[in-house]
């Protein structure tokens, strides 16, 4: 719905004008209720772990205290929680900033390069599980015109995701390569894999497959949504293909910069 102001406006020189203001106010309703949801979302996600934080320390209270192996799983399980509310917290930090757009800096670099700190990180995610990492990276320099944090976000989100979604001696193959147009990452798995149902929303905000919520991972369902948010704004595109049992791929396609026309 649009809303059209109209308000007379003497012009100074004897004439008079009307000065005309157009309001989008669908848009402007559904801002609000994609406010409003996340505020609801947020609260909701929070509550779970304070619930929980409140019920261990009153079973302590209550007398738990006394017995030394009770109370120091208590505690753990308190800094569990404690943990699980300060990984929302910042995942909904990295979202809104992601949402406004404003840290982003553009700029040309190579993309194996960035993409080091993120293989490092997931080597040591994955020895843990002794899961293998297979790699594929180009043999020359993949210089994208891009912003280099927004590039590790996706990648390291996109990499711990297959990692905690991949049971023990399972496999993840990452790759880098090019097209004409853009630089593709490529991160597949044989993990736990998603129904179809759940593919078409696990972009969404907070937004959990039943596998993923009952398994223990540690996710907050922020991930793919800081993912999806940045490689639009990055001028991207991400697609998530899955079979559940068998695996997933995700493939992220990000433009390489501008060729300069030589006459
Ligand atoms: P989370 O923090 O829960 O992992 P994400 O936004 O990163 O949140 O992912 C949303 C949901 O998508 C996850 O909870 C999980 O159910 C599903 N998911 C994401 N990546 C994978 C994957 N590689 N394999 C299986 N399920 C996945």
């Amino acid at each position: 719905a649009l809303r059209i102001l109209g308000r007379p406006l003497p012009l100074g020189n004897g004439c008079n004008g009307v000065l005309i203001t157009i309001r989008d106010e669908t848009l402007l309703k559904r801002i609000d209720a994609v406010r409003k949801d996340f505020i609801a979302n947020a609260s909701h996600e929070l509550k779970t772990p304070l619930a929980a934080i409140r019920a261990y320390a009153e079973t302590l209270q209550m007398g738990a205290l006394d017995d030394r192996e009770a109370a120091e799983k208590f505690v753990a399980s308190i800094i569990s929680q404690a943990d699980r509310i300060d990984g929302l917290v910042k995942g909904m930090l990295q979202l809104t900033r992601v949402e406004s757009n404003s840290a982003l800096k553009m700029e040309a670099f190579d993309a194996a390069e960035a993409l080091e700190p993120c293989l490092t990180a997931a080597r040591a995610m994955s020895l843990s599980k002794s899961i293998q990492l297979e790699l594929q990276l180009p043999e020359h320099p993949l210089i994208i015109q891009s912003d280099r944090d927004g590039f590790q976000t996706i990648a390291s989100n996109l990499l711990s995701n297959a990692v905690r979604y991949t049971p023990e001696g399972g496999k993840v193959q990452i790759s880098l390569t090019e097209t004409p147009q853009h630089c593709v990452l490529s991160v597949i798995d044989n993990g736990i894999g998603i129904r179809e149902a759940d593919l078409e929303r696990i972009f969404e905000r907070f937004y959990r497959a039943e596998k993923g919520r009952s398994s223990d991972t540690g996710g907050t369902g922020l991930g793919l949504s800081i993912v999806k948010h940045l490689i639009n704004a990055l001028g991207g595109s991400v697609t998530a293909t899955s079979q559940l049992q068998s695996g997933s791929c995700f493939e992220v396609r990000l433009p390489l910069p501008t060729r300069r026309q030589t006459s």
